[in-house]
């Protein structure tokens, strides 16, 4: 393997791996502009922005899984930190998310997410069927809460790596594949490998020197880099069922002597003119069509 500086083909990219002889496969992703892209929307926090980062790299890592015409959401909600990350992941690895936050924030992941939960949905075919998973928030990280879900949902020994700094978003995932037969003590051995690894540098090695470096005795097979990229997926519609959420009465509060509202989607910046009658039909629907709020 020769070894090279990261080269720019490096970012934006997940990139799988198995180990030839012991049926456990892995990837590894790396993201700097669709992180930017994400870090651009707020002002984030320096601890809501490293779990934003770390939910990041898992939900590219979780979302290479999906099957045809899928998408997977990684949503914390109800903490009194982080009242709000959702993090979601098509299957082309188009990314989108954010964080909401309150004051005063603690820098433990456990305090940070005290009083949350974690739902992992996953939505498939075109008739969207929906599969959802609760995580309990328990673990002393995001990487560790993530292995419990794989222990407990699908029986497959799992093990993550997932940083996050103001450059970079990086992971590193290894999981037992489900033909295997156990016994050979090679997970053991592997995972024991990473224990001590700092991801983030790590990820400045090109994926064949990583790989190289952390696993020395053993035969890899790299496949071809997966492309990641940033993508919303917002709509006219989507905004409107947004917009629905609010109620009748705070729809009608939008309302000022303009005749258009701004709404602008939360997870692009995308700005939506809704005409003041648009929103007066809404609330009208809201309130079961009976024209209370029409203009
Ligand atoms: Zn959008």
């Amino acid at each position: 393997m020769s070894r090279s500086k990261p080269p720019a083909s490096n970012v934006d990219k997940l990139r799988r791996f198995v180990f030839e002889q012991e049926d456990i496969r892995g990837s590894i992703v790396r993201l700097d502009a669709v992180w930017q892209r994400l870090r651009e929307s707020d002002d984030y926090p320096d601890s809501v922005s490293a779990l934003l980062g770390e939910a990041l790299a898992a939900t590219a890592l979780l979302g290479r899984n999906l099957k045809f015409d899928g998408r997977m959401t990684l949503q914390v909600q109800g903490g009194q930190h982080v009242r709000l990350l959702v993090l979601q992941c098509d299957n082309h690895l188009r990314l989108r998310g954010l964080a909401r936050f309150g004051d005063d924030l603690p820098d433990a992941f456990t305090e940070l997410v005290d009083g949350g939960a974690l739902c992992i949905t996953v939505e498939s075919g075109k008739a969207r069927e929906r599969y959802q998973s609760i995580v309990p928030l328990s673990e002393i990280d995001l990487a560790q809460c993530l292995e419990h879900y794989y222990k407990q949902s699908v029986q497959l020994p799992t093990v993550f790596l997932l940083a996050a700094d103001e450059d970079r978003a990086a992971g590193l995932m290894l999981q037992v594949m489900p033909e295997r037969v156990s016994g050979s003590g090679a997970w053991q051995r592997l995972t024991a490998s990473l224990a001590n690894m700092d991801v983030m540098r790590m990820s400045q090695l090109d994926d064949e020197t990583l790989l190289s470096v952390v696993f020395p005795e053993d035969d890899i097979r790299l496949f071809e880099p997966d492309p990641v990229e940033f993508h919303c997926d917002c709509s006219v519609e989507r905004i409107e069922n947004m917009l629905r959420m609010l109620g009748a009465h705070e729809l009608v509060d939008l309302v000022t002597d303009q005749n258009i509202v701004e709404v602008r989607c939360e997870f692009c910046n995308q700005p939506y003119s809704v005409t003041s009658e648009r929103i007066y039909a809404l609330a009208a629907e809201l309130s079961g069509g009976q024209g209370k709020f029409v203009h």
